[in-house]
């Protein structure tokens, strides 16, 4: 607390950071999310490593809740950012169903991972839209492809296990798409206007693999590696676009990166 002298108007509060915070869940199942993101530091985890890199105008609350609907999204009138509990309940079978070998203890501890990969994947993107928003940047094209390629550029751009999270939230979107087309989700299953179109899907493969080709590459359909998932006439521009993405996203930003 800080004795404010003579009413003076409040400066922007805090240090620009995200700061990390849980509410109650509403429901048991919720409550054991809360407590694997809590009892984990997921949400502390992600703050951190944002804030690291990127300066906000003023803190912005990231809060863990229950929402009613799987979703995660920026609020522009509360200037903060949600991460609703229902997400997890909803994308972690599908990581479950993508681990096919090892204990069921294993699968479980590997679809936990999953998870943590892809708050990260999923809280940075909102990260995107708070900052195009508090910073009015001149994002062209679609916001949600752009605030995608931020997402993709800060995992792959820091360490192994941050690659590692952005690899779990492709698999998610890869468990949701897959999950859309065989009708298992209702239509509104991850609002936010994110499409999980299997265009989402391509275009984060294809910045993946193009931020790192060699370890990448066994995701591009070659008769040699028949189960890749990238078509190589896609795959033979994905470093250029990875470049591309990068130099845009690090001009917008320049003047709120805290390394370089
Ligand atoms: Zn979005």
């Amino acid at each position: 607390m800080t004795a404010s002298a003579g009413g003076a108007p409040a400066k922007p509060v805090g240090d620009g950071e995200l700061v990390a915070a849980y509410e109650d869940g509403r429901t048991a199942e919720d409550r054991q999310v809360q407590d694997f993101l809590g009892g984990n530091q997921v949400l502390e985890d992600v703050a951190r490593y944002a804030s690291a890199r990127i300066a906000l105008p003023q803190d912005v609350p990231l809060t863990g809740a229950s929402c009613g609907e799987p979703n995660a999204f920026w609020s522009e009138q509360d200037r903060s950012m949600t991460f609703c509990y229902e997400l997890v309940e909803q994308i972690r079978p599908l990581f479950l169903e993508q681990q096919t070998e090892g204990t069921a203890e294993q699968r479980e501890a590997l679809a936990d991972e999953d998870v943590v990969g892809m708050a990260n994947g999923v809280i940075l993107h909102e990260l995107g839209h708070a900052l195009v928003d508090l910073y009015d940047l001149p994002v062209t094209g679609k916001e949600e492809d752009a605030v995608d390629q931020l997402s993709v550029l800060l995992l792959t751009a820091g360490d192994e296990e941050h690659t590692a999270y952005a690899v779990s939230t492709v698999n998610a979107l890869s468990g949701l798409a897959r999950a859309e087309l065989a009708g298992q989700l209702p239509a509104e299953a991850y609002a936010d206007e994110h499409s999980l179109d299997a265009q989402r899907f391509y275009n984060q493969v294809c910045w993946l693999f193009g931020s790192d080709p060699g370890t990448f590459a066994s995701v591009v359909q070659v008769p040699e590696n028949p189960d890749g998932v990238l078509p190589v006439d896609r795959a033979q521009g994905c470093e250029a676009e990875y470049d591309q993405l990068n130099s845009s996203w690090s001009t917008l930003l320049q003047p709120y990166l805290k390394i370089g």
